[in-house]
């Protein structure tokens, strides 16, 4: 046994392993505990509390920190927003205070010139990421009238689903990438 290797898919506070990756209805990530379980009738978990949510977790960018050099780190906050932030910046529970680097970057979306045309006009399509990390296709003819709210030129757009693909039934077996 390896100690050092960090065993991801066990629980932190009973050692049992964790279920595989869940959805919520509102789309959001997460994992629980296989010795834990929500009871519906009384709306209340039972056994292990334990519940990971993966999309929290902070993502390591190749990007630099312009305060500090240390490398960046792509978070999630609850609201579904992504923000850059410091991977030396922290969160201090007991003086209640942030620690390290302070710097900090909302994410406000990207935009990909992309080598496909589109189906409806032939223009050239775009790859939008948005500020909640979403992804679609668009066409670089379409816009949008602030004045009026509504979109102008080429509407076609496509959605990409985004993430881990759904878990599927009966496999429960993640690969383990080494
Ligand atoms: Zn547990
Ligand atoms: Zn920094
Ligand atoms: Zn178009």
């Amino acid at each position: 046994m390896d100690k050092n290797k960090k065993n991801d898919n066990q629980c932190p506070l009973c050692s049992a392993p964790l279920n595989p990756i869940e959805q919520t209805p509102s789309g959001k990530r997460l994992q629980r505990c296989s010795a834990g379980s929500w009871n519906k009738d009384t709306r209340q978990a039972e056994g292990c509390t334990y519940v990971r949510w993966p999309d929290f977790e902070p993502q390591p960018l190749e990007e630099k920190c312009p305060k500090c050099g240390a490398n960046l780190v792509m978070t999630t906050v609850r609201s579904g927003k992504k923000l850059k932030k410091c991977s030396t910046g922290g969160w201090d529970r007991e003086e209640r205070k942030a620690t390290g680097c302070d710097y900090i970057e909302w994410f406000k979306g990207s935009k990909e010139e992309l080598d496909e045309v589109c189906p409806k006009c032939s223009s050239k399509l775009l790859l939008v990421t948005t500020s909640t990390g979403k992804k679609m296709k668009k066409c670089s003819a379409g816009g949008w009238d602030r004045a009026t709210r509504q979109a102008t030129g080429c509407t076609y757009v496509q959605w990409l689903t985004t993430g881990q693909p759904p878990v599927s039934n009966g496999d429960e077996n993640f690969p383990d990438h080494e």
